[in-house]
């Protein structure tokens, strides 16, 4: 039940660090983000082989440009889908049913798939925060590669493996992803502002 987790970790923080110092006013814009906010999807991880972003939800794990299927690692990020796109939050980034990566589907051109051809769309358009700054629940320095239209974490001096060849190169907007903490027990983390819960 996400959406009841939210709800109760809202209610939390809104008790423990806003109440205090400022009452009903923020703790009631809290309830109305979390309201707003019903629509994210978990199981989106960073692949420690290839540096991409893809959906660790199925049993099967996509084809990794570096062969076989994506390895996850690290933290479960837990990503917006059918929202308002805003000037800090981009849409048209979709599951490719083929590779299982975040690709951006916005061109033309749907970038280089590891399977073969170009990737292909499936179910949600997610809606990424980008250029905002990262709160304790969230990671930046996740790129849109202009190879192969995947979504990589930059954050390494390593830069992946791209399926057009070599390692990934980032371009345009720095995303912040949001990941999904100990959301009962981890209340002195900095929930997300709300330019970045949409
Ligand atoms: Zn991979
Ligand atoms: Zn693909
Ligand atoms: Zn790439």
């Amino acid at each position: 039940m996400p959406n009841e987790l939210f709800r109760r970790h809202f209610l939390k923080a809104g008790v423990g660090f806003i109440g205090a110092a400022a009452g009903k006013v923020l703790f009631t814009d809290f309830s109305t983000v979390v309201l707003a906010q019903s629509t994210r999807q978990l199981e989106w991880r960073y692949c420690r082989k290839c540096q991409a972003l893809f959906y660790d939800g199925y049993g099967k794990k996509g084809r990794c440009p570096t062969g076989n299927g994506h390895v996850a690692q690290g933290l479960n990020f837990f990503l917006a889908y059918d929202t308002p796109e805003t000037p800090t939050a981009q849409a048209a980034w979709r599951f490719c049913n083929k590779c299982y990566m975040m690709f951006y589907d916005g061109y033309p051109n749907k970038g280089v798939c590891p399977v073969g051809g170009g990737h292909v769309a499936q179910g949600y358009n997610f809606v990424l925060s980008h250029d905002i700054p990262a709160s304790g629940l969230e990671q930046n320095a996740w790129r849109f590669c202009n190879k192969c239209h995947a979504m990589f974490y930059d954050g390494y001096e390593n830069k992946g493996t791209c399926s057009a060849g070599g390692g990934h190169v980032a371009a345009g907007y720095n995303f912040v992803l949001r990941f999904k903490g100990n959301l009962e027990d981890d209340v002195q983390l900095v929930p997300c502002s709300p330019p970045s819960c949409y």
